[in-house]
């Protein structure tokens, strides 16, 4: 639940992530299927967890929090609660087997941003949506919140997104990267598709329009917005690329010299192997900064760069591995550089998704294939299970739940 307390400390370490889980659990069941979509605004109570910048950064996993829910509460009381976070994975998974649509979306940000920038209408447009100057009371409240906090309530990010598109006028994908470089938990698969999704791309005859009455009703009467004409025609729905095969890798050679590298996509490695034995060096590389072309917030670096060295302390703590085969980076030259002096044959590394680490590690394994390094990208065994399903829409993987949470729990039994 978040309280006023909470939201204003966002401490990125893992502790903090299962404090909050621990504080939320109770509220997991009827609470949050009849309250969620109220928000009651920053300073307030609000009846969801505020997870996600730790389930973003996977410094808390699905799976532990699924378990954890699943201990207090049964499945048909937490099951609004249980399909929430698996529309996270639906989208991770939708996104992985699209990668196209991250590219076309990254190439019309930069565009779209050069030529809104050149007219002189449309920069007055951006620069006001972007100050929270617009005059519309919720959006100017909203991008305020964004900027000072990092975070917004999912039902303030649908209106947000539907006045910047529908009633702005400006085109979603520049909405899209204001959201990368200020939320906390900026993911590019949910934050993409969900912009899409408000825009009516993603599913066939619907599109989120802003409704006043139904603003006024969820915020608890803190905004009334009056209606304003459409300054945007829904866009046209447009069949997505047919989905391409996931190559997956779930296990990797410990008779090879290894070393273990972490990025900002996934912070708790434990699962990649035993810190005692298995690595003959760490590095970090964080391509977190490349979520925009304009970059993140500072606010967003700390929490990724705070997260990241917790996750690193954990790991070494229980580790032989000397200072001086630990590296820090956010440059995919420097690392190659450093990996070609530490005497190792792969360098194993949660797989990273569709964004702007899977890029970082694209260009690092180019680098690292003359040196005679090999990569291995290994994938969650829980990613590997639903991923693949995520062919369609939501509605026909959330039916899949009940078998992915067998599944997944088998798999946990079998490696414990
Ligand atoms: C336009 C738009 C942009 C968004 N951008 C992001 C983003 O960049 N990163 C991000 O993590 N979420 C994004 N979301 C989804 C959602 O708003 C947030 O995950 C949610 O508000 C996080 O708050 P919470 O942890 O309190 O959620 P809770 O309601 O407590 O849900 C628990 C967890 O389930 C997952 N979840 C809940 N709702 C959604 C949803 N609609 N889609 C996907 N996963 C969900 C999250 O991991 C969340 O932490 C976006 C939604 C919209 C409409």
């Amino acid at each position: 639940m978040i309280t006023p307390e909470t939201q204003l400390k966002w401490l990125p370490t893992r502790y903090e992530g299962l404090r909050r889980l621990n504080r939320f659990l109770p509220h997991a069941g009827q609470q949050y299927s009849r309250l969620r979509n109220f928000d009651y605004g920053p300073l307030r109570n609000n009846h969801v967890s505020s997870l996600s910048p730790w389930i973003r950064h996977r410094s808390l996993l699905e799976t532990e929090i699924l378990r954890e829910v699943l201990k207090k509460h049964s499945y048909a009381t937490a099951e609004k609660f249980i399909q929430e976070v698996f529309w996270r994975t639906y989208w991770k998974g939708w996104l992985e087997l699209r990668p196209d649509v991250w590219s076309t979306y990254c190439g019309s940000v930069r565009d779209l941003t050069e030529c809104s920038m050149a007219n002189r209408e449309s920069r007055k447009k951006i620069t006001a949506a972007y100050s929270g100057d617009t005059g519309i009371g919720c959006f100017d409240s909203w991008v305020k919140e964004l900027i000072t906090h990092g975070y917004l309530h999912n039902h303030a990010r649908m209106w947000f997104a539907s006045i910047w598109i529908f009633w702005l006028g400006i085109p979603w994908q520049l909405g899209a990267d204001f959201f990368l470089q200020n939320l906390l938990d900026g993911d590019p698969a949910t934050n993409t598709l969900s912009w899409r999704w408000v825009a009516g791309l993603h599913t066939k005859g619907k599109v989120y329009l802003p409704r006043p009455d139904n603003i006024k009703k969820f915020t608890g009467g803190r905004f009334s917005p009056i209606k304003q004409p459409l300054n945007q025609t829904p866009s046209l729905y447009n069949e997505p690329p047919p989905p391409r095969q996931l190559d997956i890798i779930t296990c990797w050679n410990k008779n090879r010299q290894t070393g273990l590298l972490l990025t900002e996509d996934d912070m708790l490695p434990e699962f990649l192997g035993t810190p005692t034995n298995d690595f003959r060096c760490c590095a970090i590389l964080n391509s977190s900064n490349h979520r925009s072309p304009i970059g993140i917030s500072k606010q967003v670096a700390a929490f990724v760069n705070g997260g990241l060295q917790d996750s690193l302390t954990n790991f070494l703590r229980l580790t032989q591995i000397p200072q001086d085969h630990v590296f820090q980076t956010e440059s995919v030259d420097r690392l190659a550089l450093w990996l070609a002096k530490v005497d190792i044959e792969q360098i194993v590394v949660a797989y990273a998704p569709v964004g702007p680490a899977q890029e970082a590690l694209d260009l690092l394994d180019t680098k690292l294939l003359p040196l005679g390094i090999d990569m291995v990208r290994v994938l969650r065994r829980e990613d590997s299970i639903a991923w693949p399903h995520a062919t369609k829409g939501f509605f026909k993987f959330k039916e899949k739940i009940p078998s992915f949470l067998k599944d997944i729990n088998n798999c946990i039994k079998t490696a414990t």
